[in-house]
């Protein structure tokens, strides 16, 4: 079994509605969800005049392949109505894979650990909330670390 963190973001439409049927999916779908951190508010990030967004780390454990893991998250997006129009649009769900256990990946489907996650500070904050000593295992070092060591400055606030 891997332990795996998921990142859930939602810009658009009925937010805490399409965060909470995400989790419902990921349960019916991939596993249960073990921990969750609280749900964050966020400024936009990368487009910077798009509406705020929720966001929330959850974790699972399960035996699926991390490329499998990814192939059902896509599925789940699209049950929830996520267009792709440009890059960093707005959309109803994001679900992206922070970690896979301590593996690294990066091939033309999947990078993890995420490659944005450690420049994020709506990623650190939901992720120092319930792990903050987990290390990360390209950067060597503790979100906590990580997070304090962070010069993004968008607001990132605990609902
Ligand atoms: P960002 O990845 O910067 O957060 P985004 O989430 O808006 O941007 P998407 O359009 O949701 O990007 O994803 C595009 C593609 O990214 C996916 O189809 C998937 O193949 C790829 N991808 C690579 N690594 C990951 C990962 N760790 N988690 C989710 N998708 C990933
Ligand atoms: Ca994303
Ligand atoms: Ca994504």
């Amino acid at each position: 079994m891997n332990t795996v963190f998921l990142l859930l973001g939602s810009n658009l439409g009925n937010r805490h509605f399409y965060m909470h049927e995400a989790i419902k999916l990921i349960e019916a779908d991939i596993a249960p969800v073990l921990k969750t951190s609280s749900v964050y508010e966020t400024q936009s990030w990368g487009k910077t005049d798009a509406p705020d967004y929720l966001n929330q780390v959850i974790v699972i454990e399960t035996g699926f392949p991390a490329h499998e893991i990814l192939r059902r998250i896509l599925g789940i997006e699209l049950v929830l109505g996520r267009v792709r129009e440009e890059k960093w649009g707005s959309r109803t769900i994001d679900i992206d894979i922070l970690f896979y256990g301590n593996d690294i990946i990066d091939d033309q489907e999947l990078t993890v650990p995420h490659p944005g996650l450690h420049k994020r500070r709506f990623v650190l904050e939901p992720l120092a909330e319930i792990a903050p000593d987990l290390t990360h295992p390209v950067i060597n070092k503790t979100i906590l670390m990580i997070k304090n060591e962070l010069k993004d400055d968008l607001i990132v606030k605990k609902l």
